[in-house]
């Protein structure tokens, strides 16, 4: 991802796990010195591409109401709450861009969604 567009992302995106700030930071990817810049989240400590806010409350309030639960088979912990939100997330996030309300500069309130987008047959 290029250097601008991570920046953007920080400024606006949450991390899909724990909702916290993302902050761009430069990561080194092996020994042989490979790095670049990545969105990281200090609470989960990972590199993380993040979410819009809207979409992480909309994911975390699903979560709760609905008691979503796509992982069965795991503990029923922080963990567990926190991956199912991400899950969410990534669902509604792929939902939106097809329904063309979400692109790479965020969402747009002001558009209407478009049901009838074409279906990829290569997807
Ligand atoms: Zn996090």
């Amino acid at each position: 991802m290029n250097p601008d567009k991570i920046l953007q992302r920080a400024e606006r995106c949450v991390c899909k796990s724990c909702g916290g700030k993302l902050e761009p930071r430069i990561i080194i990817y092996n020994k042989y010195g490979g790095s670049g810049l990545e969105l990281y989240c200090n609470r989960c400590q990972k590199i993380e591409f993040g979410t819009e806010p809207e979409i992480y409350r909309l994911a975390k309030d699903f979560v709760y109401k609905v008691e979503f639960d796509y992982f069965v088979e795991m503990e029923q912990d922080e963990r567990n709450l926190m991956l199912n939100i991400a899950k969410v997330c990534e669902t509604l996030s792929w939902n939106f861009r097809k329904l063309e309300i979400l692109d790479a500069s965020g969402l747009k309130k002001d558009r209407l969604c478009n049901f009838d987008y074409v279906q990829d047959e290569n997807e």
